[in-house]
């Protein structure tokens, strides 16, 4: 049984009358009368697929007998989304199978999440362990950051066989206890990504400002999960924030800022002195959406992650940030966990489960609280959920637009529709969302992932491992040397 019988066995008969299809499977797909939306503009236009591409673009394609039509008459035609950032292994209850099928129900065709070494094994040979589960168990398509850590344990070469690898990235958390020990290896190893077109991505918030948070507050008897904010306090944000922004000066290397949380941190990477440096950041869902009162109440574990929930002023800035691309993108972190795990009695300031799931109410929420009230135009939607992501990460211009010769990852998005969000339509194994009861209007209906549909109508119907390895091209945009801090 080929792939397109495979999903005819699934359904796809039904599928066919929910969007307009022809009912017999085709080698080609036209996309009708959409308003295709891409980062730099929008126009009304069909789109032809022909196998993994998009083949062509404009007004009234040919239908000839073999092509499947899809109707998308009021309909967005979106680039399929990409979230570089999620965590789809280890004790998250999300695997790349669920993982992937959460994106694709919220219209992201290619996630991001690590390669992280089992005890004695080498960054490359996780690295090579992880891309070859993608065709073993996930639906949409994946890359992976490497973890080299610590820094001592990257051999000379072991960046360069990253990127020829097709994964050129690798991420540092500067919240290890060790990581200032380490700080001149770390220098070293982001000097070698740069020189191997790798980048860095940097998980900013200070080890040794928030121990010592820690210790006064166990010192206080404050140490439950009430206290989560304060353990974590902004100004860790902004030291390692300012840090991590020297070192990309220092060294002209390409690098990536993970979720920041808070006005301060934002300036510390952002100002006319850093205009210049090869850097992107990120922010995520729960910095948009809920200020730190929501970490307050018997609830209020559900929604922590690293860094906590800040003040009303600081989610007016990310959203500033978003608007005027002071931040680049936004992306999940996606971490799932169950409801009881993250209401667990026994978690404290020191043992707790960071993050939620995201995937798929991402793109639907950032749709309906910002495009709908008038925050972000609907092409830098498209932008900050697919096409800044794919530049960072050397996806593009594969991935993350709508154009001739990219993978046809195309998304199917009905602006005007209104639903409910709730975890009970969410393909993770979390059984809870942040977003749960909110009215969202603006949702994918449905997904194609390079050429197949997999995901209609609130189903998904791709098949475990019919996802692949998103290989992704190395960045070369390194800071010229005579304008490093040298
Ligand atoms: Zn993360």
């Amino acid at each position: 049984m080929n792939r397109r019988e495979a999903v005819s066995a699934l359904g796809v008969l039904a599928l066919g009358e929910s969007i307009g299809a022809v009912s017999q499977p085709a080698p080609e797909i036209v996309i009708r009368g959409g308003r295709i939306v891409n980062a730099d503009g929008s126009r009304m236009a069909d789109v032809r697929i022909s196998g993994e591409r998009i083949v062509a673009l404009g007004e009234a394609l040919s239908i000839s007998s073999g092509t499947r039509v899809i109707e998308a008459r009021g309909k967005l035609v979106i680039p399929g989304g990409i979230d570089p950032h999620t965590h789809l292994q280890g004790s998250f209850v999300d695997d790349l199978t669920t993982g992937t099928a959460a994106a694709l129900a919220g219209g992201i065709t290619t996630v991001g999440t690590f390669a992280y070494p089992e005890q004695g094994e080498s960054p490359v040979d996780a690295m090579k362990r992880w891309v070859d589960e993608v065709e073993r168990s996930a639906i949409g398509d994946v890359f992976f950051h490497a973890s080299v850590w610590p820094p001592s344990v990257g051999s000379p070469t072991t960046m360069s066989e990253l990127a020829a690898l097709g994964q050129p990235s690798h991420k540092i958390f500067m919240t290890r206890s060790d990581y200032d020990e380490n700080q001149a290896a770390v220098v070293e190893l982001v000097e070698a990504a740069r020189d191997a077109g790798v980048v860095t991505l940097m998980h900013c918030e200070d080890s040794a400002l928030l121990s010592a948070a820690v210790r006064q507050l166990r010192a206080d008897g404050r140490s439950s999960l009430e206290h989560y904010a304060e353990s974590r306090p902004e100004v860790a944000e902004v030291a390692a924030t300012a840090r991590a922004t020297a070192l990309c000066e220092l060294t002209g290397a390409p690098m990536h800022f993970v979720h920041l949380s808070s006005e301060r941190a934002l300036d510390a990477a952002r100002s006319k002195r850093t205009e210049h440096l090869p850097l992107t950041i990120e922010t995520r869902p729960l910095y948009l959406y809920f200020t730190e009162e929501w970490l307050r109440g018997p609830e209020g574990p559900l929604y922590i992650g690293q860094p906590p929930l800040r003040s009303a002023a600081n989610v007016a800035s990310m959203w500033q940030g978003l608007a005027d691309g002071r931040i680049d993108f936004l992306a999940t972190d996606h971490a799932p966990w169950t409801r009881e795990q993250k209401l667990d009695p026994k978690l404290d300031i020191e043992r707790l489960r960071p993050g939620v799931s995201d995937l798929r109410f991402m793109r639907p929420v950032l749709y309906s609280e910002g495009v709908r009230r008038g925050r972000l135009s609907v092409e830098r939607f498209v932008e900050v959920t697919a096409t800044a992501a794919a530049k960072t990460f050397g996806l593009y211009p594969e991935r993350g637009v709508i154009e001739k010769g990219a993978f046809a990852d195309v998304v199917i998005f009905d602006p005007g529709l209104e639903r409910i969000a709730s975890a009970e339509d969410d393909p993770s194994r979390s059984d809870y969302t942040p977003f749960e009861g909110w009215a969202i209007t603006g949702w994918p209906v449905t997904t194609l992932r390079r050429g197949d549909v997999v995901y209609d109508n609130g189903r998904v119907i791709g098949d475990p491992g019919s996802g692949k390895p998103a290989f992704r091209h190395p960045r070369l945009d390194k800071l010229p040397i005579e304008r490093q801090a040298r």
